[in-house]
């Protein structure tokens, strides 16, 4: 049988890219809880470092020129994927950076009660049993608004 061609084996993340990963973030991320969601962004000028870290975040990529010339590399990931790494990377981190993301895991556990004890969706329909699907994080989806995004999208007519 001949060997499979251009197969590239998945790169294991393994405790030194964990460890690599949290030095840049220590010295060059952003933490932040802004709209209600968690927040990291890393930006450097170093560009293979940046496509490291962004592979590892699985973030999103961008990339822009400062005045100076200067081209600056970003990598940013928010919501539920933020704050997973939050609490990996959390133990690598001196005091400062492990205060602000105390600040931040308590203001995601603050918003997620919150949200339990809400009895209507964002639209007003009711969170009844009927009308309530549960999904596999825990949070609740209203049925009502699921249905209105079903079918064809209306035409605009003008
Ligand atoms: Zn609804």
């Amino acid at each position: 049988m001949p060997a499979p061609k251009n197969q590239t084996p998945t790169p294991q993340v393994g405790l030194g890219d964990i460890r690599q990963l949290a030095g840049l973030l220590e010295g060059e991320g952003y933490f932040a809880w802004r709209q209600g969601g968690a927040r990291i962004v890393l930006q450097m000028c170093d560009e293979d470092v940046m496509r490291w870290a962004n592979w590892l975040l699985r973030g999103r990529f961008y990339s822009y020129k400062r005045k100076s010339g200067l081209v600056v590399f970003m990598s940013a990931i928010t919501g539920i994927r933020a704050v997973g790494w939050m609490m990996t990377l959390y133990q690598f981190f001196g005091e400062r950076r492990k205060e602000k993301i105390k600040g931040i895991l308590a203001a995601w556990r603050r918003r997620g009660k919150a949200m339990a004890l809400r009895t209507h969706c964002p639209r007003g329909h009711e969170y009844t049993k009927e009308n309530t699907y549960l999904q596999r994080k825990g949070s609740r989806e209203c049925k009502s608004c699921r249905r209105m995004f079903q079918g064809p999208r209306p035409r605009l007519a003008f």
